[in-house]
Parts: structure tokens; sequence; C-alpha cells
């Protein structure tokens, strides 16, 4: 008779493991975006104060196509951010003020920098 039981209830079973799957999915998901302040840079000695050499922390070579970004300590370079309006920016640079929840995105352009100013925008970490 227990058997009969079992059995009943299998799709039930079935059901909620399947549904805490999709919870994990979706949690995992989730996880990967994060609310940044991002500010903007290029490489003039107004933006980067003494470090106006055009070489980023990590020993990348700005060009005029690069999508970098400044990250806090604890984020690795090469990691990488799909930060809206701007697109895909790989970690290549370190700042003073860049801490806890901040990137600094690189622009080729000075105006550009100062014309993004500072936008609280929802990111998504890509690794
Ligand atoms: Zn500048």
């Amino acid at each position: 008779m227990r058997h009969d039981i079992k059995i009943k209830y299998y799709p039930i079973v079935i059901f909620f493991v399947i549904l805490s799957f999709v919870f994990v999915v979706i949690h995992l998901e989730y996880k990967k975006y994060a609310w940044y302040y991002i500010s903007a840079y290029c490489a003039c000695k107004e933006c980067c104060e003494g470090y106006a050499d055009g070489i980023t922390a990590s020993g990348y070579v700005l060009t005029e196509t690069s999508k970098v970004c400044a990250a806090p300590k604890n984020i690795p370079f090469g990691t990488r951010f799909d930060i809206p309006h701007y697109g895909i920016a790989t970690v290549e640079d370190r700042g003073k003020a860049i801490t806890g929840d901040r990137l600094d995105i690189y622009f080729s352009d000075h105006d550009k920098a100062i014309e993004w100013g500072v936008k609280k925008l929802h990111v998504k970490r890509l690794n």
C-alpha cells in the first residue's frame, strides 16, 4: 500500500524538484547583476593626475576604441561588465576613488567622459 502512495505523489515531487531548479537558475542569473555608480575618465592629465601615460594599471595600452574600466581591487583584471549605454567593459585599471560599488569607464575623448558624468546603473558581470 505504501508503494501506491509513493507513485501517487511522484508527479508532485517532480514538479517541486523542477520548480526549485528554476528558482536556482533565476537566482544565479540575478546574482550576476548589481547596482554600480559608473563614472567616466579619459587618458588626459586632468582625469588621471600623475598617471596620464595611456597605460592602465594592468599594463593595457589604451586606444581610441578601448572599452575598459577601472574597478575596486576585489574585482580582478580581465573581469567583464555589460554596462548599459556603454557596452562590454573589461577591468584593466584601478583608481584611488574607485572603491565599493563604483566603476570608472574609459572614453578616448575627455568631453565624452565629462558628458557621461556619474550614472547609477544595473550592471551585469559576465565572468
Ligand atoms: Zn580627461
